[in-house]
């Protein structure tokens, strides 16, 4: 049995990419941030480390990759899908591997490359054209090498898709995923929509660790982890699982669709509780559950407006992300955007205060994401509003103990410690605390560190002011 805190597994990447946007930013060997050491590789000119030790502690893994980055047309190689890179190296250690390289164990349970699921079958049933064109382009920028043909191709992606990870730093430098990674041992963990288990990284390194207590038995049967967001309603995590994995969830909140219905809500005009609106029809509910008055028509074309609004808004990211590619949304026009993005999100979350309900998860995200947005810009009086406006609904849908939740406790307690409402700061970041203490847990280097200086530097200024 393993309690909150406990490390179920560890693992080691057996393959992974960073991204072009975050590659003279993050070392190919140890994933931390490069600083003043950085050092390129003289060869491809493709990759960067932190230090002279790091590349030499890969030199031999990378040569192979090496020889063809050097041959690759420079152009072409900026523009190819992350995901091809990463069909690439799959395929190169799978060329200069023996067999104990491509299985890793852990406590008594192995896991070889080859058992990975790949749905090469579905893959070709469902997206072969697509498969297809990204095969030509493969075989288009990487020449000069013996490449797999489209049956190991298919295999290869389907592996990523299937099991990878996006990748986060374990620190406080940067949320946003800076690569993705495949690794074996955890792929034997399936998912659930109420998963007891989360992923924490360490360096390099993946955990497992409790989140709930996980009963004794079988790792694969015991141990579950949410390969999607769990506050999205079931039609749409579905819809997601299907697409990628496969399979359908029949976990308890898949089954139980009570909490669906709040999740797309308008607030009452007269009593502010929750009314649902059936988000596919999008028509009018009738009267209100609590107190049985009728829905106007001028509230409700104001929710669906504003719901629209979101919809476009948050398109708008997606086609701008299809433009560029994922790697080129940087410089000006990403600036640009993203300024004018988060002033339309911040107006549109103004517009939606007393229309919609606090259980809509569109209105929660976007409260969330403009909470965010604010503490970056050391908005610390707007923070603390969104910031407390979104935290009981997101810990009604993730549970009070989750790492999202610490995270937003956290940075409330930084908005109120800018502010001087040294009380209200600390009791944020003791329930911060709370959760961080057990879940990456006290010895990771994200508690000890960075998490403790901001919980000292405002319990320093808790004394000061006394
Ligand atoms: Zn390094
Ligand atoms: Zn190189
Ligand atoms: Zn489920
Ligand atoms: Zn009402």
């Amino acid at each position: 049995m393993y309690e909150r805190g406990d490390v179920i597994m560890r693992s080691k990447p057996f393959a992974f990419i960073i991204i072009t946007k975050y590659r003279e930013e993050v070392c190919e060997a140890c994933w931390e941030k490069i600083g003043d050491g950085k050092e390129k590789c003289q060869g491809c000119g493709y990759v960067y480390f932190c230090s002279k030790k790091c590349q030499e502690s890969v030199i031999e893994k990378h040569n192979p990759e090496c020889k063809v980055l050097q041959n690759c047309d420079e152009k072409k190689l900026r523009k190819v899908p992350e995901q091809l890179r990463l069909v690439l190296r799959i395929w190169l250690i799978k060329q200069n591997s023996d067999e104990n390289e491509l299985s890793e164990s852990y406590n008594g349970y192995t896991r070889t490359y080859e058992e990975m699921m790949d749905h090469a079958e579905d893959l070709k049933g469902n997206s072969l054209k697509y498969v297809d064109s990204h095969y030509s382009l493969f075989k288009d920028v990487f020449t000069g090498v013996d490449l797999p043909d489209i049956e190991e191709f298919i295999s290869i992606y389907g592996k990523i898709i299937t099991n990878s990870f996006s990748l986060r730093t374990d620190r406080l430098i940067n949320p946003e995923a800076f690569g993705t990674g495949v690794y074996l041992m955890p792929s034997i963990i399936d998912h659930s929509c109420t998963p007891n288990c989360t992923v924490v990284f360490r360096g390099t390194e993946l955990l497992i660790v409790a989140t709930q207590t996980v009963p004794d038995g079988k790792i694969q049967e015991v141990a579950k982890i949410s390969y999607v967001n769990i506050m999205e309603d079931t039609a749409w995590r579905q819809l997601q699982q299907r697409a990628i994995w496969y399979f359908e969830c029949d976990c308890d909140l898949c089954k139980n669709k009570s909490l669906d219905e709040e999740k797309h809500s308008l607030a009452c005009e007269h009593c502010s509780k929750p009314v649902p609106v059936n988000i596919q029809a999008l028509q009018k509910p009738g009267n209100c559950r609590a107190c049985k008055k009728p829905v106007t028509s001028q509230h409700f074309i104001k929710y669906k407006n504003l719901h629209e609004s979101v919809l476009k808004l948050n398109s708008r990211v997606e086609n701008l992300i299809k433009k560029h590619g994922e790697n080129g949304v940087t410089g000006e026009v990403c600036a640009e955007e993203s300024i004018s993005y988060n002033e339309t999100a911040e107006w549109c979350v103004g517009e939606m205060e007393d229309v919609f309900s606090l259980r809509d998860i569109t209105y929660i995200q976007l409260l969330h994401y403009v909470f965010t947005v604010c503490c970056t810009n050391e908005r610390w009086s707007a923070g603390v509003v969104y910031g407390e406006r979104a935290l009981s609904s997101l810990e009604f849908y993730y549970g009070e103990k989750a790492g999202l939740l610490a995270s937003l406790n956290m940075r409330l307690g930084i908005c109120h410690g800018e502010l001087g409402n040294t009380e209200m700061s600390s009791l944020y970041l003791d329930k911060a605390d709370d959760i961080y203490r057990l879940v990456p847990g006290e010895k990771h280097p994200f508690y000890s560190q960075d998490f403790q200086t901001i919980y000292n530097a405002y319990e320093k200024c808790d004394q000061d002011s006394n």
